[in-house]
């Protein structure tokens, strides 16, 4: 394994992300009337940093706890140690009120595009919806022609603002959902499985667009995928969880031509689409 100093930044400030010691266990249901129950460690100490306006990729099988990490890192979860601080600041120590002014900063894009949009809301209250949770939202006017902006950035038309969800197809959903998380002009985007849903060749469609739109904007993803081949195209570094733990980190062409980890191994042997560079 790779000291965790490979995905240091150099100068603290450039600093936007900073993962440390982080710990979140489950309870679980009690199995017999004597046997105490045995906490689930979804979380084992997990520790990383990354810089503005780069990339990190989380890949790990199936309950390696890269959704956990997620909810942790946006702060709708709490963790049983550790910290999560955004541009230096503990976000697990905020008070709901200084949550709310930096929420601004951090948004999610979540696996499922058909759970994850209310089909009884149009695309411009699907997409304005993160503004309202803002200290100071934008009047209805400027509203609308940030979706408008947004939409346009994702590849969507000004007239798809008064559609409803059921009207798209899985990507565009997808892109619906990007538009979102832009809506308040992050630097950071949490992506939990986002293209996992999605059929490959919309998959490629839409990792070109998150790829083109972190070029465009600055943008940072902590980009969460069970395939190792997926996360490769918008990251610049990859951390594998196994278990709850970091048991490998590097580049992913690195990853990819001298995995360390037996179960680095294992996921390169298992990436469908090794791309040409790295065979
Ligand atoms: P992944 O996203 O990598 O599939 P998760 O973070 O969802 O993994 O889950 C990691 C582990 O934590 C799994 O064993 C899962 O069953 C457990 N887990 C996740 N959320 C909860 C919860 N709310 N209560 C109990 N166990 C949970
Ligand atoms: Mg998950």
């Amino acid at each position: 394994m790779m000291p965790s100093e490979d995905i240091k930044t150099g100068a603290e400030s450039a600093c936007l992300l900073k993962v440390t010691g982080l710990h979140r266990s489950y309870s679980m249901a009690r199995s017999s009337l004597w046997r105490k129950p045995e906490p689930l460690q979804a979380l084992r100490g997990v520790s990383f940093t990354l810089k503005a306006g780069q990339s990190l990729g989380v890949v790990g099988e199936s309950g390696s706890g890269k959704s956990t990490l997620a909810r942790l890192v946006m702060a709708l979860d709490t963790p049983t140690a550790g910290t999560v601080q955004l541009k230096g600041r503990d976000l697990h120590r905020m008070s709901s009120h200084e949550l709310r002014s930096a929420r601004r900063d951090f948004q999610m894009v979540f696996q499922d595009p058909y759970a994850s949009l209310d089909p009884r809301m149009t695309v411009e209250r699907i997409v304005a919806e993160p503004l309202c949770t803002l200290e100071q939202p934008p009047a209805r006017e400027a509203q609308r022609s940030q979706v408008q902006t947004v939409l346009s950035q994702v590849g969507l038309r000004a007239q798809d603002a008064d559609k409803y969800p059921h009207e798209f197809s899985g990507g565009q959903r997808q892109r619906i959902a990007i538009a979102r998380a832009l809506i308040t002009r992050p630097q950071l985007i949490v992506a939990d499985e986002p293209v996992s849903a999605l059929d490959v060749s919309v998959q490629a469609q839409v990792l070109n667009l998150m790829q083109q739109l972190q070029r465009e904007l600055g943008l940072s993803y902590l980009f969460i995928s069970h395939d190792l081949a997926v996360v490769q195209h918008v990251c610049d570094e990859v951390i594998v969880l196994y278990q709850g733990q970091i048991v490998e980190r590097g580049t992913p062409q690195k990853l990819f031509s001298a995995p360390e980890h037996p179960y680095t191994q294992a996921l390169v042997k298992a990436a469908p689409r090794l791309p040409a560079q790295y065979r």
